[in-house]
């Protein structure tokens, strides 16, 4: 067995780690996820800066009318936070986190970290296969056991994201705060996952799924104001009642009129692409209408659009379909 020695410090100031990180130093989080990673000989940094000792990003603070949440909070104290759990506009993110790990895991496991957690794919969590995502020549699960893997998107990995708080967050319109050497830079979620491409990757090899750079560090989600009477949902299908990543999500974040008519919808789904993905036809599916079965029954026709299964994952299909109905069923009368 090799022993794998690195170094660990306790941050004392955003500044300090800025300064430190690069591609041999890592910021950890809860270490739920890096500390994994590294015993199972998939990442070897030499130097670990322990971010949980910053003074600040540990809390919920009110902002533009919406919600600013730190990257540091633990996915624990963020479902318990009284100005997100009262809140009933962000009740597919508390769904979304409460649905994540274990409480054991999400008492250690911080928001950052868990947006920016690596793949459960058992290919890439092999260290003995070479797959594409840690810089092999090929995805094993594109031709081999994709039973879990994605619908959309397309390749060159086929494995989903694993992040059930990051599906919400997309939904609700949510953009993260990044700072690096040069400053803070702000981008909505859509704009900071990125499927991973062939001209993207980092010194180690890793292709990555996010535009962080190996010098920034995410302080804070930001999530803006929504209309008095918008309502957002989180349905979570998975193999085993808990503790289980999702086989697929679907996150629902709309707003009706005053008549019971969509008046604005953003609907994301995870477990079936690389990055949490907006459903763009199911949103325009919705728009405009009233939640009646039939335009409930058109959504989920839409929801599917451009899914292209894998030989052993179609069965996802009809899951999307589903777990987008009892999304919205549950704003309907009957
Ligand atoms: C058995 C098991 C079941 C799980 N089930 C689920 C589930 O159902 N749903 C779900 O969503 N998750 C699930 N997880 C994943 C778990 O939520 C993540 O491991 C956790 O959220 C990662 O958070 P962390 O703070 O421990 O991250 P870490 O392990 O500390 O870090 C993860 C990565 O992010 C980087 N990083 C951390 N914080 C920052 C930051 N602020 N800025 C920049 N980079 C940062 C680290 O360098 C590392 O590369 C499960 C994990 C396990 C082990």
């Amino acid at each position: 067995m090799t022993i794998h020695r690195f170094a660990h410090a306790d941050a004392a100031s955003l500044q300090e780690v800025v300064a430190a990180l690069d591609e041999t130093c890592l910021p950890l989080g809860g270490g739920t996820d890096l500390v994994a990673m590294m015993k199972a000989g998939l990442m070897a940094p030499e130097r670990l800066v322990n971010l949980k000792t910053l003074p600040d990003h540990h809390g919920v603070r009110p902002g533009d009318g919406g919600w600013r949440i730190g990257a540091l909070m633990t996915l624990a104290d963020l479902a318990a936070d009284p100005a997100v759990a009262e809140a009933p506009a962000l009740a597919s993110l508390v769904e979304a986190v409460l649905d994540s790990a274990s409480p054991q895991l999400r008492t250690m496991a911080t928001l950052g970290g868990n947006l920016l957690q690596r793949p459960r794919c058992w290919y890439f969590r092999n260290p003995e296969v070479p797959c594409w995502r840690k810089g092999g020549r090929r995805c094993f699960a594109f031709r081999g056991e994709n039973k879990y893997h994605t619908l959309l998107g397309g390749g060159p990995c086929y494995a989903p994201h694993p992040s059930d708080p990051a599906v919400a967050l997309l939904a609700l319109g949510a953009a993260v705060r990044l700072s690096g050497p040069a400053g803070d830079r702000t981008l909505a979620l859509d704009d900071f996952y990125v499927t991973p491409t062939r001209d993207a990757q980092r010194a180690d090899g890793y292709h990555p799924v996010t535009v962080l750079a190996p010098d920034e560090v995410l302080v804070e989600v930001l999530i803006p104001g929504s209309a008095a009477n918008a309502r957002s949902a989180y349905v979570k299908l998975m193999e085993r009642g808990v503790w289980d990543f999702a086989l697929v999500s679907v996150a629902v974040n709309l707003a009706l009129s005053d008549a019971g008519q969509v008046a604005a919808a953003r609907v994301a789904l995870g477990g079936v692409a690389a990055v949490p993905w907006r459903a763009t036809e199911a949103e325009e599916a919705l728009l405009g209408g009233s939640l009646t079965p039939e335009a409930i029954d058109r959504a989920a026709e839409a929801v599917v659009a451009g899914t292209r299964p894998l030989e052993h994952n179609a069965y996802k299909v009809d899951q999307l379909k589903a777990a987008l109905r009892q999304a919205l069923r549950r704003w309907t009368a009957d």
